[in-house]
């Protein structure tokens, strides 16, 4: 049977944030680009922020020239800090809604609240979420909101760790969501009643009534008058609620229940992060069809394969009812992460043996470029985001998580990557 070989020219090997990110970029700037990924990645638990360098000093290019000297292989010793905040600077212009920590033009770690109610330093954040506690007097009366049926709130450890760690006062409310749902008449009662209610849908809820807070609003004044009678609101200064307040219309959303309760309201972090994902996944997703890039999320790399004559990589890719498809392209992207990889990237020693039979280096492999080093000339394959731990047997799972690589790693080297691939193509 004849396979069916469909040609663009990129093909990106996986759907998280960092390939997402480089087919965003590249199919912007007029290459066609064929993304396929199957199963889950870390980007679908992320947590909303965009980790960097973790560490508390100013000094950011003194914290990378480290690793410059130290971990060769590591991804932060191939990035400079123009790359890196060049890279930050053009996702913030596309993604409006994840803001980026900047002083005096420099990039800076600021601290925001973790699920476990600590405070963790990185170098943006979903706007929604709480991170102006700077602010915090011992006039701060903050009052953190719990959706009773909702197992995944952290509000009590939030609250605990916000008392230990600033003045005010920092209290838990407890709403029940069959009474909002009631008194909202929202078929969203059916899904408590079934058991069916999860984070997203409870976000879907939001969006749905984002014009009708009123009778939230009102529940919480209700409730408050019960469960602090010795408190007064009008002197509460802050509302935070659990971040599942919509997928779409978060930030109307939190102002309009501002303007309804007459107090700033934010979001904090929770133990679900799909929520915080999905936001930006579907923002990423539009922007992907916007800019024309195919986006498949049920076929897995099996097979890599060369047609030296035209200087091609053939991506033979699977989908669940087993049929192989070929992708013939001139670049492609290892976007694979580090955790959860599949197919061709399973079995380390077969890859390494086809890797070898293909003239590509592997392990310690990538060039400055990100690029897997060939005998011939350019191999004009790449590894981003953090597929390249996989790629290095000198980097272990510490060095992922110590650094605090994360959303900000994934952006830098797509973007750096991106880059790289137009430069090549205006010289051609
Ligand atoms: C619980 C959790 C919370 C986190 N929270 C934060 C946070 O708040 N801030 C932050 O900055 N970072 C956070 N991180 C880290 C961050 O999410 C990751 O660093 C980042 O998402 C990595 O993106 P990636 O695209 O490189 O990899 P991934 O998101 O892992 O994507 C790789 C994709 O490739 C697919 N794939 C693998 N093999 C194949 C194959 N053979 N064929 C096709 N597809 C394949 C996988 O299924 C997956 O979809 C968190 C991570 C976890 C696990």
């Amino acid at each position: 049977m004849d396979v069916k070989k469909i040609q663009s020219d990129v093909v990106v090997v996986g759907g998280g944030f960092s390939g997402m990110n480089i087919a965003r970029i590249l199919s912007q700037n007029g290459l066609s680009c064929n993304l396929i990924s199957g199963g889950y990645g870390a980007s679908e638990f992320w947590n909303g922020t965009v980790d960097l360098l973790n560490y508390p000093g100013d000094n950011i290019e003194l914290e990378l020239a480290k690793f410059q000297v130290s971990i060769k292989d590591h991804p932060y010793a191939k990035l400079s800090l123009k790359d890196i905040q060049n890279s930050l600077i053009e996702f913030n212009r596309d993604f409006t809604k994840l803001s980026i920590f900047q002083e005096d033009d420099k990039l800076v770690n600021r601290h925001v609240i973790t699920p476990l109610g600590t405070t963790k330093l990185c170098v943006g954040n979903w706007n929604s979420i709480f991170s102006t506690y700077k602010d915090f007097t011992l006039d701060t009366k903050c009052l953190l909101i719990e959706f009773a049926e909702f197992p995944n709130s952290t509000a009590p450890l939030v609250s605990l760790g916000l008392k230990e760690t600033f003045p005010g006062q920092f209290n838990v409310l407890t709403i029940n969501l069959a009474t909002v749902f009631s008194l909202m008449n929202s078929e969203f009662t059916e899904y408590l009643e079934e058991g069916k209610l999860s984070a997203l849908n409870l976000a879907e809820f939001f969006d749905e009534k984002v014009l009708h807070l009123a009778p939230v609003a009102e529940i919480i004044k209700k409730e408050f008058e019960l469960q602090f009678p010795d408190l007064k609101f009008e002197e509460l200064t802050h509302f935070l609620f659990p971040a599942v307040m919509g997928l779409e219309h978060t930030q109307t959303i939190l102002n309009n229940l501002s303007t309804f309760l007459n107090t700033e309201c934010w979001e904090f972090l929770v133990f679900t992060p799909t929520v915080l994902a999905n936001r930006l996944i579907n923002k990423m997703e539009r922007k992907l069809e916007i800019a024309g890039a195919i986006n498949d999320h049920s076929k897995i790399l099996v097979d890599l394969t060369s047609e030296e004559s035209v200087h091609k990589w053939n991506c033979h890719i699977r989908n669940s009812d087993g049929e192989i498809t070929i992708l013939n392209s001139k670049y492609v992207i290892f976007a694979t992460g580090s955790i959860f990889l599949h197919g061709f990237f399973r079995d380390q020693l077969k890859m390494a043996n086809q890797f070898l039979s293909l003239g590509l280096d592997f392990p310690e492999s990538l060039n400055p470029h990100f690029e897997i080093i060939s005998s011939h000339a350019n191999s004009n394959i790449f590894v981003v985001g953090s597929a390249i731990f996989h790629f290095s047997t000198n980097l272990g799972e510490d060095d992922e998580i110590q650094d605090g690589t994360g959303l900000g790693m994934a952006i830098a080297t797509s973007f750096k990557v991106a880059q790289e691939i137009i430069a090549r193509e205006k010289t051609n």
